[in-house]
């Protein structure tokens, strides 16, 4: 029996696809291993939407040049690097066997066939047109044991983001038809799942045979399902219905991932994110005021290309205002062949050290929003839905609240109970407490916690 070790870079899309990549490599008779020193084939799912991830994948994969010395391990390389970089990777790193696009997932079986069989080096990049694009089914028996899941919902992106390789790397965007996303999550509400996100790069533009606001809508009616999220949405498509969804319907969670960007509108102009401040506060109050209390968090460049002292002002302007529950924030990362690093010199390029001092005044603003929003919650009863035990102490509970709060708390309810927890003390990202009452029991139960469905994955 062979073993398979996956390193997953990058955001929740990437897990997802080493998922998929686990189930082909399962039916090739190839377990997974935790150990990458015992694996005979390697994979890194790679991420590019900065610079700084691409280093930390081609240190790794130095790493994993040893393992292969040693015992004569497959090493591939699939996701957004492999995208981008084609055969140019196989020529940069020599001991490199294969690179596969997101698109070939399901050509792994072939690739690596190709490479053991005929002692090819292979490289799998290109795109499935999207009215062949089939997408892969999740197998539910993976997510036994597990209470919240993902489920992709789109592929690839249609907008022109300046700082964004995103379309370059996923291709155009492609629906998955609704039948097919209703019946996978029908699917997981089997096995024991409560939780669904509905993933994709920019969820509000789907077009799957119903809007997403009604795709949402009938992802809460499945039986077993209490909880629904989604992530990502861009504003400039976030429409009255999806806001009327979320006064309708309480099981999709009062969290909105919102990514802002910028607060200044010379700068959104120069992103091409296509809206001003003022129409993004306007869907922002919208929407509060269709579900008072519901989370805000966002996404922040800082030091794009031209950004001025008074645009990152205006930034730290707009965070006072959101009280965003909490910020992403990234310091801008120039990316090969997008709009803004050609223009980068036109604009103005701005110095590393400006770049590491506005993130830091900007991360400092947020952490004592964030601070005073949980702290806000101290003596308050929350609702959680449990997952497992805590990660920092086995003893104690770990679940999230319908606003997406982490909590870990004293209790013994097991994981897929939903329960009251009294919060007792809070960090800015985190909340402690002890368990009140147990709400309602799992659909399934766990036949037993520690062990998560194997899928070796390290996620960097
Ligand atoms: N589709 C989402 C949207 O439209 O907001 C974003 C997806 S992207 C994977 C996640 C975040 O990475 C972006 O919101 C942006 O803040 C950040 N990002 C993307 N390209 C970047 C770059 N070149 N430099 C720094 N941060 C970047
Ligand atoms: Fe990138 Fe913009 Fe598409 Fe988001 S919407 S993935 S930032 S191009």
């Amino acid at each position: 029996m062979k073993r398979y070790f996956i390193h997953t870079f990058g955001c929740q899309m990437n897990v997802n696809d080493s998922l998929r990549m686990s189930e082909v490599l399962g039916k090739l008779e190839y377990r997974p291993t935790p150990v990458p020193e015992e694996a005979d084939l390697i994979i890194l799912n790679t991420c590019s939407i900065r610079e700084k991830a691409e280093d930390k994948m081609l240190s790794a994969l130095g790493r994993y040049r040893t393992v292969k010395l040693a015992r004569g391990t497959l090493l591939g390389v699939g996701g957004c690097v492999a995208q981008q970089e084609k055969d140019k990777l196989l020529k940069k790193v020599p001991y490199l066997d294969f690179v596969f696009g997101p698109d070939s997932i399901v050509k792994l079986p072939e690739i690596i066939g190709r490479v053991q069989g005929e002692r090819e080096r292979v490289v799998e990049t290109a795109w499935v047109d999207s009215e062949e694009y089939v997408f892969p089914r999740a197998d539910p028996e993976t997510s036994r044991g597990k209470v919240t899941e993902f489920v992709t919902v789109m592929k690839g992106c249609d907008n022109v983001c300046s700082f964004c390789v995103v379309p370059h790397t996923r291709g155009r965007e492609v629906s998955r038809p609704f039948p097919d996303v209703l019946a996978e999550v029908a699917d997981l509400a089997r096995v024991g799942v409560r939780e669904v996100t509905l993933i994709g790069q920019n969820v509000n533009s789907y077009r799957g045979g119903i809007s997403f606001a009604q795709l949402l809508l009938r992802t809460a009616e499945v039986p077993g399902i209490e909880r629904v999220r989604f992530t990502t949405s861009h504003p400039h498509d976030l429409s009255d219905e999806l806001i009327e969804a979320f006064r309708t319907q309480p099981k999709i969670m009062p969290h909105f991932h919102l990514p802002v960007q910028s607060g200044s509108n010379p700068v959104l102009k120069r992103m091409r994110r296509d809206y001003t401040v003022a129409q993004y506060l306007e869907r922002l109050e919208k929407l509060r005021a269709a579900r008072p209390g519901i989370a805000m968090t966002t996404d922040i460049i800082v030091g794009f290309p031209g950004e001025t002292e008074e645009d990152f002002a205006l930034t730290l302007e707009l965070t006072e205002k959101v009280r965003y529950d909490n910020q992403f924030s990234f310091i801008y990362s120039p990316r090969p062949k997008t709009g803004a690093a050609l223009k980068e010199d036109e604009w103005g390029p701005v110095p590393h050290e400006v770049k590491i001092e506005r993130l830091e005044r900007l991360q400092k603003i947020q952490r004592r929003i964030s601070g005073e929003v949980t702290a806000a919650l101290v003596g308050q009863e929350v609702e959680v839905l449990v997952e497992g035990p805590s990660r920092y102490n086995p003893l104690k509970r770990f679940g999230r609240t319908p606003e997406n709060r982490t909590v870990n708390f004293d209790g013994d309810a097991p994981a897929g109970s939903f329960v009251k927890v009294l919060v007792e003390s809070a960090t800015p990202n985190q909340l402690a407490g002890k368990q009140m009452a147990v709400l309602s029991p799992p659909t399934v139960m766990p036949a037993a916690e520690a062990p998560q469905p194997e899928i070796s994955c390290v996620v960097a």
